[in-house]
């Protein structure tokens, strides 16, 4: 019997920090304050949380995640939905005036039982390597965490409080 089956619906996962998190539903374990986000939630909403993707290593890759475990932007009540719109568009403010990068791709799957929207930056490194376009992001991604060096931690953990202090500055 795999350790999954044993667990039930658990799942566990290793953030780019180290630290291993088990959980039933990731976003709920955000919501719940279970999984502390690697360098910390950048902002919290009454719907909302923002924070950098636990998993993959790129500076300024954010996620939203919806405290109400729902999968479908269909099922946002409008608060919920004006909510989330501004803070992905301070978190695209903020990647632009804080010259981390200029262009970001969002993208959210119904595949995925609670609901979270990628804000994933657009590297020109990532262009030169793999291409551009949706298409190439998981690819990036397992790059990004096959290849993060100590320095790009700090860069991460550096950029988060930046954009936190953008937060700040800017109200939503
Ligand atoms: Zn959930």
């Amino acid at each position: 019997m795999s350790e999954h089956s044993l667990k039930g619906s658990s799942r566990s996962s290793i953030d780019f920090l180290g630290n291993k998190w088990e959980y039933n539903c990731m976003g709920c374990a955000i919501t719940n304050k279970e999984i502390n986000i690697p360098g910390g939630i950048i902002f919290e909403g009454k719907y909302t949380i923002l924070g950098a993707d636990p998993e993959i290593p790129i500076p300024g890759f954010m996620i939203v995640n919806s405290k109400r475990h729902i999968k479908s932007v269909s099922e946002l009540n409008k608060e919920e939905r004006y909510e989330i719109i501004d803070i992905i568009s301070l978190a695209e403010k903020a990647l632009r005036e804080l010259r981390i990068v200029e262009e970001v791709t969002l993208v959210q799957e119904e595949r995925s039982k609670h609901l979270h929207i990628w804000i994933f930056p657009n590297y020109k490194w990532m262009t030169e390597k793999f291409g551009k376009g949706i298409e190439f992001l998981r690819d990036i991604s397992e790059y990004a965490k096959n290849n993060v060096k100590e320095n790009d931690i700090k860069e991460i953990i550096e950029v988060i409080d930046k954009i936190r202090e953008y937060f700040k500055e800017h109200s939503i």
